[in-house]
């Protein structure tokens, strides 16, 4: 296998990774392998290269090319400030792709860390699988994402409530730089640390700032876009990422650590799956809020390379952290005006959209079909629309472009199914019993979700009372 490994990472200090092996494994075996991923990295989907990648990764004592390690990181989770790091992941490497972007390759389950607290280092195979689906799911939605390019079986047992399968997830990622990195820099008396870390960050992912005067203010407002505009795709969709915390949290802008993560059915801005969010915390309606909040402890982290006078530096934190909120509703307008093929600007359109929100909320009826009916004009099925279709097609009147060209606009942002939760938990369910059939035929569906197929009913409609999945977990 022609695979390059890079490691950019292990020159930065020592204090931000512990190099280490992944446990050796005597068995593991590929169920699931993203060709899509595969192709990106040059690597063939055949025997030869699987079997050289379980060789590489899991007999790799003898390997002189790879140099795994697991990252140290910090964060706040659900507002608390806890000292993390890779508890149960190894990186196995930097590659870089055809298009010549730099990917980490990290294994999830991999193993126990200098980082892993009580925990045994290992994952189960129902929760990689879920990563995969969902992972694999915002890729096809056009969310910026970590991808996975497969998961193997351990062979191994893993006990959390009952004995469940051991696997890893072999993830791709723009890099595994968090929010939380910054912040676990920042907790050190000296200050190159968290000097190098920035330096490191902006030469990886916004190179172009490298030589500008004052790139770090420039890279702060940079990472707050993409972190904007993250969470206005994660809204686009109905998507409720479960766990926000700042160590979940890519500088890449990159949605990263799926774990109680699930998509809305009914539209319900309250909606929340996560056995652990008991307060609601990461609501869906939540996270444009606790976006910012974790954009503050970034900044926080920063604030001595903003300016060496503490005062002057919170100002500036503050002068680019004020923009939020008119970067935030104007994004947000904008990407909710998509998904109703309007373009024109009109004083009206919040409270048109508002109001739709309001009878789905008031109705219970479903966000992804709900658009769908939009997009076909069959909205008017729902009674409850009658006064907002007058309204919306008073509206659509103003606009300039053709029927065309906006109907186009509707159809990309909307998409015609989603991975509902029942559907996820029943390819798991399968997946647990060494059938991947209905997971891979999912996936294959899915990936028209923009498209004008008509999908099965089974992949469409809401589930019943008896499949309904009321909660997620993280079953780490
Ligand atoms: P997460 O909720 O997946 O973002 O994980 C939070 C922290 O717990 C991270 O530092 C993980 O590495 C660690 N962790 C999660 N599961 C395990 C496990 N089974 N063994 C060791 N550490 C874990
Ligand atoms: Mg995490």
């Amino acid at each position: 296998m022609e695979w390059n490994f890079d490691n950019t990472y292990l020159k930065l200090p020592k204090i931000f990774f512990t190099e280490i092996h992944p446990d050796s494994l005597v068995n593991p075996k590929f169920v699931l392998f993203n060709n899509e991923v595969a192709k990106k990295l040059n690597i063939e989907n055949n025997i030869q290269s699987k079997n050289d990648i379980l060789k590489i990764f899991f007999n790799n004592k003898k390997s002189k090319y790879i140099k795994p390690f697991s990252q140290a990181y910090a964060g706040h989770q659900f507002g608390y400030f806890t000292i993390l790091g890779d508890g149960r992941a190894h990186i196995i490497g930097e590659v870089i792709s055809k298009n010549n972007e730099r990917f980490d390759i990290q294994l999830k389950g991999s193993g126990k860390t200098p980082y892993s607290r009580n925990g045994d280092g290992k994952a189960t195979l129902g929760t990689m699988i879920r990563e995969f689906i969902i992972s694999e799911s915002m890729n096809i939605l056009d969310i910026p994402t970590t991808n996975s390019l497969g998961v193997i079986i351990t062979g191994e047992e893993v006990l959390r409530e009952k004995i469940e399968k051991g696997a890893i997830l072999i993830r791709i990622a723009k890099s595994h730089i968090r929010i939380g990195t910054f912040q676990y820099a920042n907790m050190y008396e000296d200050k190159n640390y968290i000097k190098e870390l920035t330096n490191y960050t902006i030469d990886r992912h916004y190179p172009e700032l490298i030589n500008k005067k004052n790139k770090v203010e420039i890279f702060l407002e940079k990472v707050m876009t993409k972190q904007i505009n993250l969470i206005i795709n994660w809204l686009r969709v109905g998507f409720i990422h479960g766990v926000m915390n700042t160590d979940n949290m890519s500088i890449a802008g990159e949605t990263i650590d799926y774990g109680p993560c699930a998509f809305m059915d009914e539209y319900n801005p309250n909606t929340v799956f996560s056995s652990i969010d008991r307060n609601g915390r990461y609501a869906y309606k939540n996270q444009s809020k606790i976006v910012l909040w974790n954009l503050s402890r970034f900044a926080e982290s920063i604030l001595l390379l903003l300016d060496r006078d503490e005062k002057i530096a919170i100002k500036k934190a503050q002068k680019i952290l004020n923009k939020f909120q008119t970067i935030y509703s104007q994004g947000w307008l904008k990407m909710m005006k998509n998904k109703l093929g309007l373009i024109e600007e009109n004083k009206n359109d919040i409270k048109l959209i508002q109001e739709l929100l309001d009878i789905m909320h008031v109705y219970k009826l479903d966000y992804t079909n709900t658009f769908v009916d939009l997009n076909n004009n069959e909205i008017n099925k729902h009674k409850q629309f009658k006064t907002w279709i007058e309204k919306y097609d008073e509206r659509k009147e103003m606009e300039k472009k053709d029927k065309l060209y906006l109907k186009n606009i509707m159809k990309k942002n909307n998409p015609k199914i989603i991975p509902r939760n029942h559907i996820v938990a029943n390819c798991i369910k399968e997946a647990e019993e060494n059938n991947y059939n209905y997971l891979s035929e999912f996936l294959e569906s899915f990936k028209k979700t923009y498209d004008e197929v008509d999908f099965p009913e089974s992949l469409k409609k809401l589930p019943s009372n008896e499949e309904k999945v009321f909660q997620t977990f993280c079953g780490t």
